[in-house]
């Protein structure tokens, strides 16, 4: 089959954080069920993804690389070059006390097998989502800190052998000297917001209610449009959040799901990509349903990648790079 030049390309982003992607606001207690039931779908999303020959980039928390306690506190960064927030709670160092010894008794702080086995599956990135979920336009986060952060990620990731290449920045905070930090770094992409006003980058206390009350209503109906990239920048940015299907919203989750395969489909028409991301941890309750969700999307893909020769990749191999 020849396939056209500009076909189109598909996408995905995971970021994988545990615990320390949600501590400020969940613990074990609120949130535990959803963490654990991340992990076990994860080897669900991974054999989907190898039986379709799907590629996905894994931005994953350097700590919860670690395989126990005393990896992660030899591979923080030291004490005064951590982020001071203004609002400490933000902060995932408060929180090292109740961390427990390794991975088979607290799976809700590591994940070093599981990174053993995305890296293990064909195509599959593994990126960074910084070393402590660290969030860059928090006041009284310093630049310092966030290169000592990403500096002590890419070495974890170089202690596995892997070399990172892109990263998610936790809850899509970044600024300009955050992009130059990371180029210094050897980290070439990273996952930019959509264009719309409701999407743009800012601190915590900016996601007012208007916001995602537009972003509710375009997952469910795309009223801002596709939002796609022409892919081969730095820039590989988000197109959809994949929402999980849950609660009161799953009635209407069919209706997301149509929303993201008609932007897939004008992606595949014009040559332009389209990047879909989510949290494992979002699978992590009702996991059949949000399966069979992805499933429709795979599906959905395969139809396009013969139709229209659309391609998978991952952030790092976006636009056709090697
Ligand atoms: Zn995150």
């Amino acid at each position: 089959m020849t396939v056209p030049m500009n076909a189109g390309e598909f996408v995905l982003s995971l970021d994988f954080e545990l615990l320390w992607g949600v501590r400020d606001h969940a613990s074990r207690n609120s949130y535990g069920a959803n963490i654990l039931g991340g992990r076990a779908a994860l080897p669900a999303m991974l054999g989907r993804f190898e039986r379709h020959g799907i590629e996905a980039t894994w931005a994953t928390v350097g700590a919860a690389f670690c395989g126990s306690r005393d990896e992660l506190l030899d591979a923080l960064p030291p004490e005064e070059l951590r982020p001071r927030y203004v609002n400490a709670g933000l902060s995932n160092y408060r929180y090292l006390d109740e961390i427990g010894r390794d991975e088979a008794s607290d799976p809700y702080y590591f994940a070093a097998s599981l990174v053993e086995r995305i890296a293990a599956c064909p195509g599959q990135e593994i990126a960074t989502h910084t070393m402590s979920h660290f969030y860059c336009l928090e006041e009284g986060a310093s630049i310092e800190s966030f290169d000592a952060d990403i500096d002590a990620a890419c070495q974890m990731a170089a202690r596995r052998g892997l070399t990172l290449r892109s990263i998610v920045f936790p809850r899509n905070q970044y600024a300009d000297p955050h992009l130059e930090s990371i180029r210094q770094r050897g980290i070439q992409r990273y996952r930019g917001n959509p264009g719309a006003w409701a999407y743009r980058p800012v601190a915590g206390a900016g996601q007012t209610l208007p916001r995602r009350l537009v972003r509710l209503v375009d997952a469910h109906t795309g009223v801002l449009g596709p939002h796609l990239y022409q892919p081969g920048g730095d820039n590989v940015p988000a197109s959809h959040f994949l929402r999980p299907c849950a609660g009161r919203l799953a009635t209407f989750h069919p209706r997301h799901l149509s929303v993201i395969k008609r932007a897939m489909t004008r992606a595949a028409r014009t040559g332009a990509g389209f990047h879909l991301w989510w949290h494992p941890h979002n699978f992590g309750v009702n996991t059949e349903a949000n399966l069979a969700g992805l499933d429709r999307i795979i599906a959905h893909f395969v139809r396009l990648r013969d139709e229209y020769g659309m391609a998978s990749r991952t952030m790092a191999s976006s636009g056709g790079q090697t």
